[in-house]
């Protein structure tokens, strides 16, 4: 999955510092148990509670694209496609795009050719406790 770099601010010491992942890893980064700040403290608690994104870029550019397996890619630029299929498309931001009826979000990887090939974000994938 391509990267986006993600500002964001602490709003508890307000330091504001850049995340570089995928939309999904910056999710998993706000779900996180703890987090330590780089302005000095350390929260026992999930970043998403108290930090606040700023800014999200579009994802960098593939030079070489191809499908990653796992994703499933669904051209929602094809408006006779999401007509089908009744999404209701609204942007968030930055590219990225939720269907408001199924809730499911679309993010995308361009290709050197700047093609967006858009995909859903996986869900969160559960670990099981051993
Ligand atoms: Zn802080």
């Amino acid at each position: 999955m391509s990267n986006r770099v993600f500002l964001c601010c602490c709003q508890k010491c307000g330091l504001q510092f850049e995340f570089t992942g995928s939309y999904e890893h910056f999710n998993d980064f706000l779900d996180s148990e703890n987090f330590v700040c780089k302005g000095g403290h350390t929260e026992g608690r999930p970043p998403r509670s108290f930090v606040k994104t700023i800014t999200m870029s579009e994802p960098y550019p593939v030079t070489e694209w191809k499908p990653t397996e796992g994703l499933n890619y669904v051209d929602i630029l094809d408006s006779q496609l999401t007509r089908i299929r009744s999404m209701q498309m609204d942007h968030l931001g930055a590219g990225l795009y939720i269907d408001r009826r199924t809730l499911k979000k679309y993010d995308y990887e361009e290709d050197a050719k700047g093609y967006r090939h858009y995909f859903e974000v996986p869900k969160r994938r559960v670990t099981v406790e051993a």
